[in-house]
């Protein structure tokens, strides 16, 4: 459903990402560490667009991600995205943050969004949150709702960027369990963290960045136990 082939990216002459390969499966978790300054947040952007690669080619679900804008609306569409800092709108409340492309981009009448809003909200175990504006919920309660609100336009795949980073350490867990969730249902993902335990449990293959290339992929297995790169090693036994 992903296929990214020698693909480089550059900020001015830094050579942010280098020759990336990765093919991504329908339904298959990955996970993907790395020190800070990687690249994994640029990979994860150039994967919905948020930023163009430079060279190499990038396919979602068929579609070829070039300049041409009216096809990258429809790649948009089909790859939701959770952010570090949850940005949801302050100014609405939790249901119109969830109803508002669906009316706006999708054209749904408002009580079948709320109804598919409201659905979701159940799904991340909030829905109970749905009136009132974000800044009344706690973290964890504010990324369930952005992974609500994401799951709404019924994306085919979903990217986290370090979805709990930000949150308190009694908060984690909550949006730890909704993504487990997910990635039982059968969703792909990607997902940048430095939850080792999550990864262990979820994912299909991990993947170690450093330096703008990926330098490892195995399965989670594999990975902990036997990893082949010196530089895997290294960060391996900072983080567990
Ligand atoms: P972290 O773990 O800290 O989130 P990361 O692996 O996600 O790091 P990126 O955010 O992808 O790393 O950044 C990779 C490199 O590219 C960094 O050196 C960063 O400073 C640089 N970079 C990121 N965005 C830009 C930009 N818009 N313009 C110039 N340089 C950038
Ligand atoms: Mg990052």
């Amino acid at each position: 459903i992903i296929q990214i082939e020698n693909m480089h990216k550059w900020f001015e002459d830094f050579h942010v990402l280098r020759d990336i390969n990765l093919n991504v499966t329908e339904g298959e978790r990955i996970v993907i560490a790395g020190p800070s300054g990687s690249g994994k947040s640029t990979l994860i952007r150039c994967i919905n667009r948020l930023e163009a690669h430079d060279q190499g080619r990038i396919v979602i679900d068929g579609i070829e991600l070039t300049e041409n804008l009216k096809r990258i609306d429809e790649v948009r569409r089909e790859v939701g995205m959770v952010f570090q800092d949850f940005n949801l709108f302050p100014h609405m409340s939790v249901l119109e943050n969830c109803t508002l492309a669906l009316i706006h981009v999708r054209g749904m009448a408002q009580a079948e969004a709320e109804e598919t809003a409201m659905g979701y909200l159940e799904r991340v175990r909030i829905p109970e949150q749905a009136d009132k504006f974000p800044g009344q919920l706690s973290g964890g309660q504010q990324q369930r709702v952005a992974i609500a609100r994401s799951l709404c336009m019924n994306p085919k795949i979903m990217l986290f960027d370090e979805p709990t980073s930000a949150l308190d350490p009694e908060m984690i867990r909550e949006v730890l369990d909704v993504m487990t969730d997910l990635a039982g249902s059968g969703m792909t993902m990607l997902c940048v963290t430095h939850e080792m335990g999550f990864a262990r449990e979820v994912a299909d293959r991990m993947i170690f960045m450093d330096e703008g290339e990926i330098i490892e992929i195995a399965p989670p297995e594999t990975f902990f136990t036997n990893p082949q790169s010196e530089r895997t090693k290294a960060f391996l036994s900072q983080i567990i």
